[in-house]
């Protein structure tokens, strides 16, 4: 546990949080500010930082639950669809640091918009790009 993780004290029950699933690593609760009826967040109980610290099986376990977060929020609250997000680190949003995974449902009506515009792009640069992370 972190010192002043407010995710690290959910796990521990020293937080009040709306919990919808728990396994042995893994739990899940509503967002405080959701984005659409049913946002969810998915954590590893124990502490890391974000996807780039993250250990393996931690992902994996996250990822499972937001699978079965995605299923109920289809078949009990009726979205048409889910969006999963992960933000790592400021630059793309993190603002707590304990490594989670929002589970977003998606209804016809709902207020979300893209937030990012495509960037207009030649095909040498894709390339570039491409060469710079390839293997
Ligand atoms: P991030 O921007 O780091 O990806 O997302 C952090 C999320 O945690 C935000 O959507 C925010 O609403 C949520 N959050 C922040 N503090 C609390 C809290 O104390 N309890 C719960 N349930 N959610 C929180
Ligand atoms: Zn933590």
């Amino acid at each position: 546990m972190a010192d002043d993780c407010i995710f690290c004290k959910i796990v521990a029950g020293e937080m009040p949080a709306h919990r919808i699933a728990e396994d042995d690593r893994t739990i899940a609760f509503m967002d405080i500010n959701p984005w659409t009826r049913g946002h969810a967040l998915v954590i590893p109980k124990e502490h890391t930082r974000n996807l780039w610290e993250a250990p393996i099986a931690a992902l994996e376990s996250t990822i499972a639950m937001a699978q079965q977060i995605a299923t109920r929020q289809r078949d009990r609250l009726g979205c048409a669809g889910v969006n999963l997000l992960n933000c790592t680190e400021p630059a793309a949003w993190q603002t707590v640091f304990h490594y989670h995974v929002h589970v977003i449902p998606r209804y016809e009506d709902d207020p979300l918009r893209l937030p990012a515009k495509p960037l207009e792009v030649e095909q040498d640069e894709l390339a570039e790009a491409a060469e710079e992370l390839r293997g």
